[in-house]
């Protein structure tokens, strides 16, 4: 097996595989999930850990570097810390690959330091709002003051650096950009504002109504003084530090300000497909050639196939563009 596998038709290299572990979740946000009636994945089509573990296995020989856990609500699957145990003992060119998470936090209390035992390094937690009423109507649930915990117990189990992630909405939580990012400088965490995506399970999205990276910035400028980094790499972020503080901030503008020519994701759904992109219409079914008795190398095979039919773009301008069938919870964010 070789990196070859690995670079798309455009040069890319992949080196990051995020990993869904569960489309099910605490939170119903209005942004990805509908309040009830979501299509659940069915039991039996869900890769066994056995099964994930193996295609991360044959990636990482083949080149990835890092691995992010998400869903769903990544930490909603039992044996969570045996996941990210497992998959921290692999070993790739690069060594063992880096395992962060991607979650809402809730069962972070109790899991935080059970995994960072047993070899997770990072996470990111998702946090819209710092305002019980609107976090239940943003969530569809009450429990921001469980978020917060979970935040916590994150922190004093040493996982480092802490991101937030907020999407920001028009009229809902947009006067909170100033708020949430000092709530970040105060406690050492990095705020990071994500443009709203068509990936909603209720196919609400509207152009018109996202609140775009601009405005975001333009908010946080009319509070501080910032200075754009310039290490961006592959990241979807791009990050300014915040003068007066050792904060920075990051804004995804996923949409308005793409960033499709240095990603470096590929995506494996908890349903066994390959996803070269958010928004592919693609997808590969390794869980039918692993339950067909594959070989590594037919698997590695798929994978490089997937990522050959990765387009340049995400197209959301097109006037063409088809969002994906599935919502983000169950493509794994
Ligand atoms: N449940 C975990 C969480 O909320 O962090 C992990 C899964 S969630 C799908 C991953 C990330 O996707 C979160 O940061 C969430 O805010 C983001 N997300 C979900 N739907 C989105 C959308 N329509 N546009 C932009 N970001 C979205
Ligand atoms: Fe759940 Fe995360 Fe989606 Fe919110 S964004 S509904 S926490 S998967």
């Amino acid at each position: 097996m070789t990196h070859a596998g690995l670079i798309d038709r455009f040069g890319r290299v992949h080196r990051d595989l995020r990993i869904s572990l569960t489309d099910r979740c605490s939170l119903r946000c209005t942004y990805c999930m509908p309040a009830d009636g979501v299509p659940w994945l069915q039991r039996d089509t869900m890769l066994s850990t056995d099964e994930l573990v193996r295609v991360a296995r044959v990636a990482v020989e083949m080149g990835i570097e890092e691995i992010r856990l998400t869903g769903g609500e990544p930490l909603l699957r039992a044996d969570v810390v045996d996941v990210v145990d497992r998959l921290a003992h692999l070993d790739g060119p690069a060594g063992h690959p880096e395992i962060s998470l991607t979650t809402n936090a809730l069962r972070l209390p109790q899991l935080a330091s059970q995994l960072v035992d047993a070899g997770l390094t990072r996470v990111n937690v998702s946090l819209d709002t710092l305002r019980r009423d609107r976090f239940i109507e943003l969530t569809r649930r009450d429990k921001l003051v469980e978020t917060l915990a979970g935040i916590a117990a994150a922190e004093a189990a040493g996982l480092a650096p802490i991101k937030i992630n907020a999407v920001a909405m028009r009229g809902v939580n947009d006067d909170e950009v100033v708020d949430l990012t000092q709530f970040c400088v105060d406690h050492g965490y990095q705020m990071r504002f994500i443009e709203q995506m068509p990936l909603d399970g209720g196919h609400t999205w509207d152009r018109h109504q996202m609140v775009t990276g601009e405005e975001i910035l333009a908010a946080l400028r009319a509070r501080w003084t910032l200075t754009e980094r310039d290490d961006r790499g592959a990241a979807p972020a791009q990050v300014w530090d915040i003068a007066g503080t050792d904060a920075s901030v990051g804004v995804i503008a996923s949409v308005t300000a793409p960033f499709c020519g240095t990603c470096d994701r590929v995506r494996l759904t908890a349903d066994g497909q390959l996803r070269a992109c958010l928004f592919a219409r693609e997808e590969s079914d390794l869980r039918g050639l692993l339950r067909g008795g594959c070989t590594d190398e037919v698997l590695a095979d798929a994978i490089a196939a997937n990522l050959r039919l990765k387009k340049p773009g995400h197209d959301i301008d097109d006037p063409g563009f088809l969002q994906p069938d599935r919502p983000m919870s169950a493509i794994g964010g």
